[in-house]
This record gives structure tokens, C-alpha cells and sequence, in this order.
């Protein structure tokens, strides 16, 4: 099984690949060795890069997993311009953005390589002139658009094809071709006809996507036969993941944080809309950092300008949505951090990937509440500008994977970074860690607390409102349940309820944490009801799963870690200090009974 990934950090992992004495044995290995001096200035290579190349020109379908910054590019930049290989010619590469393609040909025409780049831009005589009439390139990039539309393209490559003058098929970003993923591209979907057109042409496929379910279908869908098949480990040492529960004046401490772990330092802040970018960009700026916003509504000469001030290091702070992602290589970025929740593990992993590119320490924060999931999921919902393909099963897919994206919040016990890499299908040993993440971090002891019977008691207790046809919300339910004596709680006299006060030994966070849990499992449901104020309120009902919940004799537990004195910048270098109480241990605290008026006062995060 060439995907087993488990051991995937023991290198080189591939299959059926020369050991490193074949490697410079390979009648290619000269050729490639001055290639890379001469034509590319380079002197050692990275990890699977001579592998890759010695297998592409072997004439070997060869797929390259690499993180971001790995260095793909010279997998197939290296081949194309040996004058060795079991198929020369013209090297055709096909990447999804005209932006990335135009600085990878701009560099290789710096080097002297004879590079052509086929877009809607290049005119039919000037396409005729390259590829036709004169002398032919050694790399033809060409927009994945313009191979399914363009019938010259297509004529080209047959002509080319039969004069075996194409040396290799470069699918760069492959993950495109995949609906599994987030970035899947319509015009990515006819690269399958590639290996019927063109049946001896060998395909190289290179991606930093690493899910195994998703390389499966790259495989499959390109129709790649006996494939090379190069990975290596995704954990990336440097860089520390935090996830923070969004508290009163969160924006505050995160303001805070930034002044004083990296003050005038380079930083990514990822938001979920493009209001939202320039609103927090603004308050940044009202703060006195030098902050811009960037998002796909702005016009391309303001994305330039804005990518540029950043790059160069005049702007610290970018505040972006997911639109600035894939090309963006700036190594000295020392903080990533997640405003909204990210929409999959996929993304969280390729976003926080942006930081500590020159292998310094970089902080990746995540900022949690379970509004936000809400959010997330109604955008998945309903489509609009950002999110045009809302099929049911992409509705499905995309839900699901914003649902890892809790669970992986949620979890407050599990290394992050063992969590992201298990998403990968990578094991990784606990302590390689050491206190790289919040929870290896931490110093106060989890506490798990069987909550069985609140749980229960909550669905009966909602149930019992929609038998009523009353309305009640998720704060009302908590403060029912911890026997709260708030305004509320007298006029409806919910006091006289029977499970009134049943969990008034649990602390009122972790009451409130329980309930969101249960929405989040679609045993509990929000529904948001418009008031004549034209505010909605967000009453909770009975969901999908409650009858099964409520006939299951399951335990429910709870796992949660008892409020620690203020978080904030030495969160991570110095563990908190907590009394622990002396004799029988009490970890709750203890339950106050403020009237609250609003419900956003986050509590730490728990987990069932
Ligand atoms: P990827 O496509 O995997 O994200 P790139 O191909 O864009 O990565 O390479 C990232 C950076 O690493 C580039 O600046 C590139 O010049 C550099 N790089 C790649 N291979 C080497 C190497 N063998 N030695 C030094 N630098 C390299
Ligand atoms: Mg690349
Ligand atoms: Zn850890």
C-alpha cells in the first residue's frame, strides 16, 4: 500500500525508490548536479527533491507531497531542463494561479530558462511563434482554463505529441482536482483526459494537501500508473498552537499579545468576512499597529499594494481572509492567528503553515467560540460571493469539516500537534512536542466529570418547553440547571421546575459548555427567532439526534481544566499557577449568580 502514511517520518518514504547510492548511480544524476549548480544556483537539495527528479526522468509518474516551502518547484523545474531523460521536450505545467505561474516564469527567465506562458493574455500568434514555428520551450506553463477551453492548446499538445516532444505533465496544486478538498477547481476535473490524450506521457503531480483520502483520488483521477510516491513528515517543529477561548475583552488580550511577544514583528490575522478584515484591521490601527486588510473584494491594484507594503516589511500586520493563502512565501512571519474559526483542519494546517517559513519560533493562535461554528455554518448554507458551489454534499463535506475544526478546539487534553497530524494520517510521538502546543503546555490536570445526568436532564428539560410551546434559550437552561436566581429565572418562575439547581455543583461555565456541546452533536438545536425589536434571540429545541440520545444508556462525559489564572502573553513559557485547594479536592470554582444580560462570557473550554 503505497499510502500507508504511518511512517511517514521515517524518510525517504516512497515506493519502490532507489536507496541513495542508486540515486548517484542514476545515469541522470551528472546532468542533474550541473543543472542545479548552473542553472539554478543551488548547491544541496532538500528532502525528496533528487529522489523526485531522478524518478521523473527515469519517466516515472511521480507524485511529490511537500509541505508549502518544501521547494516542489524544482521537482519539475530540474527535469525540464536536463537535456537527459527518458522523454524530453516541452514540460507542460498546469498551476491554478496566474499570479504564482507568473512569478515562477519571471524567475526562470531570469535564470535563462526558455520558458512560455500560455494564458488568455498570450495571442494565437505569439502561442503559434512558441510553439509551433520556432524553437520549443523547456517549460510551457498553461492555466488549467485554457487546456479545457482552448482547441489550439489542445492541437498543440497532439501536434507535439506525436512528434514525442513532450516530456512530462506537471500538476502543480494537485489537490485541485480533488472534491475532497476545499480548493477544488471545475477546470482542474478534465486533467483525467490527460493520460487517455496523451497515453505515454508521464505525469508528475506535486501537492501539500496531505490527507490520504484526498492523494487517493489525485491518483485515481489523474490515472497515474506505478507512481513514485514521495511524502515526509508534516509536523513543523517551530511553529506553537494555541487555542484560546474567546473571553470578555478577547480582542484585547490578543492586541496585547502581539505588542508584547512580537512587537513590529510580521503577522498573518485570518477573519472570516471581508467587513470583518477591514473592521479589525481599523481597530488595529486605532491600536497603533501597522496593520492593512486584504480580501478577494478588493481591486487588484489595492491587493498589490497591500501584499506589497506587507511583504516588504513596512505593514506588520495583514488581516486577510482565506484569499491570501497559496503563493504567499514570506519567511519571517511570526504569528498566524485565526480571528474566526478556520473552516477545515486542511486550512488550518496550510494557514498556520504561512508562519515560521525560516524555521524560527512563530506562534499559530486560534481564537474559539461556538458562535462561530454557527457562523460558519450558515455561510456554508448559504452560498454567496465566497462560497458559490452549495451543492447538499459540499453542504454535507464542508459541515463535517468545520465540525473537526471544534472537536480539534474542544480538545483540551491531546497534543495540537499530535491532533493535526493525525488528521493527516501521521503519528507522531507525544513528546516531541515538549511545550509546543497549549495542552502539553499546561500544568493544571484535566479533570473528567460524568455528566450523565444533566445532560439528560437538559434534552427532558427542553423538550418539556417545546411540549409547552414556550421558548427558551441557552442561558436560560444553564441558569435553570445551576439553580441561578436571576430576573428571568423569578418572573418564569423556572425556580419551580423540578431539575431547577440539579447542577448547581458544577460551575456555570461548564453547565454552559455541556448544553453548547450537545448543540454542537445535534442533540440540542439553536434557532434563531426575529423579535419586534428586529434583534433575533436564539431559542433552543429539541435536534435530530435527542430521542436516540435520550433511549441510549450512554455515559456522557465531560473533560475540562479549572479556570487558571489569567491567560495571555506567557500563557505558554510560564505554566499557570493555580492554589490547588488542600484536602478533598474541589476543583470547581464557585458559582456566583450575576444577571446576565448578554451571553458572551465564554467560559474555559470543555469537552463531553
Ligand atoms: P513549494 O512549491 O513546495 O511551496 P517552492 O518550490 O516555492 O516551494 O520553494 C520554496 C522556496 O525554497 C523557494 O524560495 C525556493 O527557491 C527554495 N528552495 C527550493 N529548493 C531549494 C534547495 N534545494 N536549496 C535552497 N533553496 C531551495
Ligand atoms: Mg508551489
Ligand atoms: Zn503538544
Amino acid at each position: 500500500d503505497i499510502l500507508d502514511f504511518s511512517n511517514r517520518t521515517s524518510p525517504p518514504f516512497s515506493s519502490k525508490v532507489s536507496n541513495p547510492s542508486k540515486l548517484t548511480s542514476s545515469p541522470y544524476y551528472t546532468e542533474v548536479i550541473r543543472q542545479l549548480r548552473g542553472v539554478f544556483g543551488l548547491h544541496k537539495f532538500r528532502r525528496n527533491q533528487l529522489e523526485a527528479i531522478i524518478e521523473a526522468l527515469s519517466g516515472r509518474d511521480v507524485f511529490v507531497l511537500m509541505p508549502t516551502g518544501g521547494g516542489k518547484s524544482l521537482c519539475y523545474q530540474l527535469p525540464a531542463v536536463c537535456a537527459s531523460g527518458q522523454t524530453t521536450g516541452v514540460t507542460v505545467v498546469v498551476s491554478p494561479l496566474l499570479a504564482l505561474m507568473k512569478d515562477q516564469v519571471h524567475a526562470l527567465q531570469e535564470k535563462s530558462v526558455d520558458v512560455f506562458l500560455w494564458n488568455s493574455e498570450a495571442s494565437w500568434d505569439e502561442a503559434m511563434q512558441r510553439m509551433r514555428v520556432g524553437p520549443k520551450p523547456s517549460l510551457m506553463y498553461i492555466t488549467p482554463e485554457k487546456l479545457k477551453e482552448s482547441n489550439v492548446a489542445q492541437n498543440v499538445l497532439t501536434e507535439l505529441y506525436n512528434k514525442q516532444q513532450l516530456a512530462r505533465f506537471v500538476i502543480d496544486e494537485a489537490h485541485c482536482i480533488s472534491t475532497w478538498g476545499q480548493d477544488f477547481r471545475d477546470a482542474y476535473r478534465d486533467l483525467d483526459q490527460l493520460r487517455t490524450r496523451y497515453p505515454t506521457v508521464p505525469i508528475m503531480a506535486l501537492t501539500a494537501t496531505a490527507r490520504r483520502n484526498t492523494v487517493a483520488d489525485i491518483i485515481k483521477r489523474l490515472g497515474l500508473r506505478d507512481c513514485a510516491f514521495f511524502t515526509q513528515s508534516f509536523n513543523r517543529p517551530n511553529l506553537r498552537y494555541i487555542v484560546e477561548p474567546k473571553g470578555k475583552n478577547w480582542e484585547g488580550s490578543m492586541m496585547d499579545f502581539i505588542a508584547s511577544n512580537h512587537p513590529n514583528k510580521s503577522g498573518v490575522i485570518y477573519c472570516l468576512g471581508r467587513d470583518k478584515c477591514e473592521e479589525v484591521a481599523k481597530k488595529l490601527k486605532d491600536r497603533g499597529f501597522s496593520a492593512e486588510h486584504f480580501h478577494a473584494g478588493m481591486t487588484p491594484s489595492d491587493k498589490d499594494w497591500a501584499l506589497d507594503e506587507w511583504r516588504s516589511g513596512r505593514v506588520h500586520i495583514i488581516v486577510a481572509t482565506i484569499a491570501f493563502g497559496m503563493g504567499i512565501d514570506k519567511a519571517d512571519v511570526r504569528f498566524v492567528i485565526h480571528y474566526t474559526l478556520p473552516k477545515s483542519l486542511d486550512g488550518y494546517y496550510q494557514e498556520t503553515g504561512r508562519a515560521g517559513r525560516d524555521g524560527e519560533p512563530a506562534d499559530c493562535i486560534l481564537y474559539f467560540q461556538f458562535k462561530d461554528f454557527m457562523s460558519i455554518k450558515n455561510m456554508i448554507e448559504r452560498p454567496d460571493r465566497d462560497n458559490i458551489q452549495a451543492t447538499p454534499e459540499s453542504i454535507t463535506r464542508q459541515t463535517a469539516a468545520a465540525r473537526a475544526v471544534v472537536d480539534y478546539c474542544l480538545n483540551i487534553s491531546d497534543c495540537r500537534r499530535i491532533q493535526l497530524l493525525h488528521y493527516f494520517d501521521e503519528k507522531l510521538e507525544e513528546k516531541s512536542c515538549g511545550h509546543g502546543c497549549d495542552n502539553c503546555a499546561h500544568s493544571v490536570p484535566l479533570i473528567t466529570r460524568n455528566v450523565t445526568t444533566e445532560a439528560r436532564a437538559v434534552v427532558e428539560l427542553v423538550r418539556s418547553f417545546q411540549t409547552k410551546k414556550e421558548s427558551v434559550t441557552l442561558i436560560q437552561c444553564r441558569d435553570i440547571l445551576r439553580g441561578a436566581k436571576t430576573v428571568v429565572v423569578k418572573s418564569k418562575q423556572y425556580d419551580k421546575l423540578q431539575c431547577y439547581g440539579m447542577g448547581q455543583d458544577m460551575p456555570s461555565e461548564l453547565l454552559e459548555q455541556m448544553i453548547r456541546r450537545l448543540c454542537l452533536d445535534d442533540i440540542l438545536q439553536e434557532n434563531p427567532v426575529m423579535q419586534s425589536s428586529g434583534y433575533h434571540t436564539d431559542y433552543v429545541v429539541l435536534g435530530p439526534s435527542a430521542e436516540e440520545f435520550l433511549r441510549s444508556k450512554k455515559v456522557t462525559e465531560i473533560q475540562w481544566r479549572p479556570k487558571a489564572g489569567k491567560t495571555g502573553k506567557t500563557k505558554i513559557q510560564t505554566a499557570p499557577k493555580t492554589s490547588r485547594p488542600k484536602g478533598k479536592q474541589r476543583a470547581l470554582p464557585e458559582v456566583d449568580e450575576p444577571i446576565e444580560l448578554y451571553e458572551d462570557d465564554p467560559p474555559p473550554i470543555a469537552v463531553l
